[in-house]
């Protein structure tokens, strides 16, 4: 099997407002943010299918066949559209990203070719925050028709955070010279800086509010444990996180997991932490099972 993923996207506008609810009801369920006025993204979606290549066309599946069949069943439903009003399903859940992801795999699952499958979407409101599903293993060579139901497909959100912080690689395992060869200019003892931008994925399911977890709330969480604790400060000297270990991104990478993991509210759970130490560095960490 191999996996082909095209990307394509749409403009659209959306209110975190529901129609058939009273205004207290709409504050209630959006905050700060509720309102009726639209405002807009333009989203970039990723379609991943996967299947076998065809030996009489060396691909996958032919491109304008996977085009227009999103066209047809996605883009022509959203693009310049207002979201909320667009689909039958936004009027009782807002059009999210997460909700949008749901309606994306909602219409194209069952509907691709035979000889493919959908294996992933990726949908990017902004820079800052998109919402992935990928096919669950259990749902490997199963008929298309028996995927999960509605109600248990799990979708992924991420945010994406800044901090900015110093650091010296410098083990006490090794010697001076050592820790100089090993580590390079890293192991400079005044340490270095970097700008770190942090991943956090969370999995769930959809609620009322169209969230896997409320915004706010996951915001308020990483501030607490990761961004007001590490940015500006000097990780060796002004941390204990990293009193007994060497602050590689690496190291940061699992100290953040392990902050944030006990702390999300279930049923939604942490599901993938990412750190870009530099543009060229990137450091996943999915739990000890994953
Ligand atoms: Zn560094």
């Amino acid at each position: 099997m191999l996996t082909m993923t095209r990307r394509l996207g749409f403009s659209a506008a959306k209110a975190d407002w529901l129609d058939h609810l009273t205004s207290e009801q709409n504050h209630t369920l959006f905050g700060e943010t509720a309102s009726p006025e639209p405002y807009g993204h333009n989203y970039t979606l990723d379609v991943g299918v996967k299947g076998e290549i065809d030996p009489r066309t060396g691909m996958v599946i032919n491109i304008k066949i996977l085009d227009n069949l999103v066209k047809e069943r996605v883009i022509s439903v959203l693009d310049r559209k207002f979201l909320n009003r667009a689909a039958s399903e936004f009027r009782e859940t807002p059009p999210t990203v997460e909700a949008l992801t749901r309606f994306i795999v909602q219409k194209l699952r069952d509907d691709l070719p035979s000889e493919i499958t959908l294996a992933s979407i990726r949908l990017e409101e902004t820079p800052l925050l998109f919402s992935e599903w990928q096919l669950p293993e259990k749902s490997e060579g199963l008929e298309q028709n028996k995927f999960e139901k509605e109600e248990e497909i799990i979708v992924q959100i991420t945010h994406v955070y800044e901090f900015s912080a110093a650091h010296r690689l410098d083990s006490p395992h090794l010697t001076e010279s050592e820790n100089k060869d090993v580590f390079g200019k890293c192991n400079n003892p005044a340490g270095h800086g970097h700008n770190y931008v942090l991943e956090v994925t969370i999995a769930g399911q959809i609620g009322a509010n169209g969230r896997v977890i409320d915004p706010v709330d996951l915001d308020c969480l990483v501030k607490k444990e990761v961004v007001d604790r590490y940015d500006h400060k000097h990780l060796n000297e002004d941390l204990e996180d990293f009193s007994a270990e060497i602050p590689s991104a690496e190291v940061i990478t699992k100290t953040i997991w392990t902050r944030l993991v006990n702390q999300v509210p279930a049923p939604a759970r942490l599901s993938r932490i990412v750190l870009r130490e530099t543009a060229r560095n990137i450091f996943e960490y999915r739990g000890e099972e994953n």
